[in-house]
Order: C-alpha cells, then structure tokens, then sequence
C-alpha cells in the first residue's frame, strides 16, 4: 500500500481497536499480571499510536491489530524496557581489574555478608555493647589497624573521596608539597592539582618531572606548610635518569619540623605479592613503618573488595579526619562495608589468600590452567566466527589493570581471531567483535594487531561453561 486516500485512511482508522477491549483481553491478563496495569497500557497505546503512524504513510498491515499480534508487540517492548541496563559481561579484555568492568570481583564470604545487610536490619551504628548510638567505623577499623600496622582507620567512598577528604580535613588553605613526578591523573578525571584545589588546598610543585631530591621538599617547607605529600605513579612510569625521594626519607625531614606526611598508595597491597610470584608493589604496612602519617588506598584495586577508599594513620589526624562534615557526605553505606570486612578477614590467613579472594586468584592462575581453557573455548567459537575467521589458541599476556603496575604483565593464554585471507580487515574484525559484544551476556575482548584477542584469564569454570553453552546456542 502506498499514497492511500481520506476515505481508505478513516477505514483503516476504524479498525484500531478500543484500547478498554483489548485490555480486558485474555490474552493481556498475564500482561497486567506481570507488569501492571499502568505500563501495559502506555505500552499499549505506543503500539497503537506507532501503528497510526505508519497507516497514514501507508505501510500498516491490519493484521498487526490483532489482539494476539498486539499482545506480542505489547510484551517485546515491555520486556525491553525492563531489561536490566547494567549487565553481566564476559571480561576478556587480559586486563584483571577493569575499571570500566567493575574492577574486583567479590568472593562468595562478600557476597553472602551483602546479602544478608540487604535483608535484615544489623548493627550498623548501634553498639551492642552498651544499647546505645555505636560509629559505623568502628565496625571495622580494629581489623584494617591490625592488617596494616596503623593506630587508626576510617573508609569512605572511594579513594578518590578519601584524598579529598584528607586534604580537606588537614590541608585547607594551606599548602601541600609534592614532587613534579607525582602530579599523576588517574583515570575518569582524577587529577592531583583539580583536587587539591576543590579540597582548599594550596599545591606547592617541587623538583621537575624526572627528579626530585629531598633538598628541594626541604627548601619548600614554609609557615604555610601543612602536608608533605606523596601521591602513587600508579598508571605510568618514568624510566632513566630518575630520582625520587622514598617515604622514609621524607619522614623525618617533615617529623623535625613537625609537619606530617600523607602517601596516597592507589592500589593499597596488604601483603607482599611476591610471594606469589607476582610484581612487588609497596605495602600499606610498610609505607606506615617508612614513617607516613597518613596512607590513603582503593578497595576494589589489588585489595579485591569493594569500591571504598581507606585512610589509615595517626590517631590524631583520622580524628580530625572524622569530624570533618565532607566525611558525613562521603561515608560509605552499610553495603560496603559488609562486604569489606569478610574480604579483610581473609588476609589474616595470608596462605589461603590466593585461593579464597577472587582477584588474587585470577593473576595467580596457572598458565596452563588456562591453556587448558583456551583449547576448550577454541571450538565453539571457531564454529560462531565462521569459515572467514581463524581462532586459534596462543600465549598472550594480562595485565593486572586499576593503575596498578602499569609495565608488568602475566604470562597468560587465550584465543586469537584473524581473517582467514590474512588479509589486514580491520572492519571483519570489528564485525566479529560487535557480534560478540551484543551476545545476551556481552563477550569484551579487545583487537590489537590485526586479530581480535580474547585473554582467558579470568574465564573461570562455571563462565567457562556458560560462555561455551552461549556460543553453541548461536546458529550457524
Ligand atoms: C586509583 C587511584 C586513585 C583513585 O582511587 P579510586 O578508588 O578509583 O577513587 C587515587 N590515587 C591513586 C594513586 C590511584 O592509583
């Protein structure tokens, strides 16, 4: 149909059937059900409403008024609507803490302790000691002391809040020293110098970019000075003709002259990762033994718990920390705070560590382990890309993500997809990567050097099964 007439357009018009009768419907009974009266007709009237539309440019079909074509229709958009937006994926991307993936994963002990805070009411800032008004820190802080040596602790949001929160509460309108080399920004718009200015604080740059000795944070101190300041290289490094002046070095320099020294780690390690055969990264404990007063950290990077940003240190200075109103809008909900204290716990039994917290296990998994993985995965997917890919399974390497450790990297194992001609495709590959990508739980993967690279680090047994289960649902 096409160019349709006034009179064939007022009878078409007539057949779109009243939106009462097709709500009392049979057929949209378990519509109303399910989603309620007030969204079954919105979506009801779209459907209508779009029909209209395309009977006056003369490309609707009667049938589609039907009541059963409607109730089809009806549900297709009601159930899109109410697809959940933040989904499950597959993160293949070899990069272990993903920060746009949601970084750590939690251990079964978390996700059990979240769940019961969701469900029934707990002592959040109740002492059941004493019946009375109870600090939701103080839940937690003897645990965070004990693990890192620290006389006090308190946790906010995330680390981002807890350097703001920290300059804030110490630094405001006074100035902070740090070294040219450390002026870092992290991703999603973390910059040392734009939080130093929101937090009040005065940021006082000393030594250049590649070296800075403790002469010159000696000869920045002055009447205005409040923190000496050392912020994690986190995301870069810088290599060659280096200096930078170690926290123990800064310490007493900063003690004599009864300043105190704030260290903003990132990544927080509670435990030597060597021992694992991974790189070594500083310690919150030893950082506080080098003699910081204040040691600032994530608790979805290396730690493995959940987004949250620890402050530990000086008893005098998380006081003052703690009255600051910042802290009121930036503490952390009940939710976090179950779900870091049975991740804590599990550093007092540092060798079961690798097995029971998740994003250990995941950078310590066996090279062959996940080999074997790859060889299991390679049919599957192989048999989806068709007869114009190739996927084979090769050595590749991970990197453990979050800033932490940006030039190391794990021996790994995954599957490569490139042409089968050989031929330079970018756009065949990035054809492949979208169809994986809108898989009903999306496969990220990333291309570099002309193949499509699937690391399968952190595909563990049950994903294992459910993405191989995926895969082969898709036809040929
Ligand atoms: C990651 C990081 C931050 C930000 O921490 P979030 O928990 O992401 O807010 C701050 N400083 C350093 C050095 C970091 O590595």
């Amino acid at each position: 149909m096409s160019d349709v007439t006034g009179s064939e357009l007022r009878a078409l018009m007539a057949r779109v059937p009243s939106v009462e009768k097709v709500m009392a419907s049979a057929e949209f009974a378990p519509l109303l059900t399910e989603f309620g009266r007030t969204q079954v007709l919105g979506a009801l009237r779209d459907a209508l409403d779009a029909w209209r539309v395309s009977a006056q440019s003369g490309d609707a079909s009667v049938s589609a008024l039907d009541i059963a074509q409607l109730q089809v229709t009806v549900e297709a958009t009601l159930r899109r609507r109410n697809a959940a937006r933040l989904r499950s994926v597959f993160n293949l991307t070899g990069t272990v803490l993903h920060t746009n993936l949601g970084r750590a994963l939690l251990p079964d002990e978390a996700v059990q302790a979240v769940m019961k805070a969701l469900t029934q009411p707990a002592n959040l800032e109740f002492d059941l000691g004493t019946g009375k008004r109870g600090d939701r820190d103080d839940l937690i802080d003897e645990l965070i002391c004990e693990l890192t040596g620290a006389e006090a602790a308190t946790v906010v949001n995330n680390n981002a809040a807890a350097v703001l929160l920290t300059l804030s509460a110490l630094a405001s309108k006074k100035e902070v020293i740090v070294s040219r080399g450390e002026l870092v920004e992290i991703g999603g718009a973390f910059r040392i110098p734009d939080i130093m200015n929101r937090a009040g604080a005065k940021l006082r740059e000393v030594g250049t970019t590649n070296r800075t000795h403790l002469k010159d944070y000696d000869e920045a101190i002055s009447p205005q000075t409040a923190l000496l300041m050392k912020v994690h290289t986190s995301n870069y490094a810088i290599s060659g003709f280096t200096k930078e002046v170690a926290v123990d070095a800064i310490a007493p320099l900063a003690h004599t002259r009864g300043l105190a020294v704030a260290v903003d780690l990132g990544s927080g390690t509670l435990v030597d990762l060597t021992q694992w055969g991974l790189p070594r990264e500083t310690t919150v404990r030893e950082t506080i033994e080098a003699g910081a007063d204040l040691v600032t950290f994530s608790g979805d990077k290396l730690l493995g718990g959940p987004q949250a940003g620890l402050i530990v240190g000086r008893r005098d200075l998380i006081a003052k920390i703690k009255k600051h109103p910042l802290k009121r809008a930036l503490r952390v909900g009940k939710l976090t705070l179950a779900a870091l204290e049975p991740v804590l716990q599990m550093y007092r039994a540092p060798e079961k560590l690798a097995e029971r917290l998740t994003t250990l296990r995941l950078l310590t998994r066996p090279g062959d382990d996940i080999r074997l993985t790859a060889e299991r995965v390679q049919p599957a997917l192989q048999r989806v890309a068709g007869d114009r890919y190739v996927v084979v399974a090769e050595p590749m390497f991970s990197q453990i993500g979050s800033g932490a450790l940006p030039v190391d990297v794990l021996p790994s194992y995954g599957l490569v997809v490139r042409t089968a001609d050989g031929k330079r495709s970018g756009r065949q590959l990035l054809a492949l990567e979208k169809r994986l990508r809108e898989m009903a739980r999306p496969v990220i993967g990333r291309i570099a050097d002309d193949a499509l690279r699937l690391d399968l680090r952190c595909l563990e047994a049950a994903d294992e099964a459910q993405l191989i289960e995926q895969l082969k649902d898709v036809q040929a």
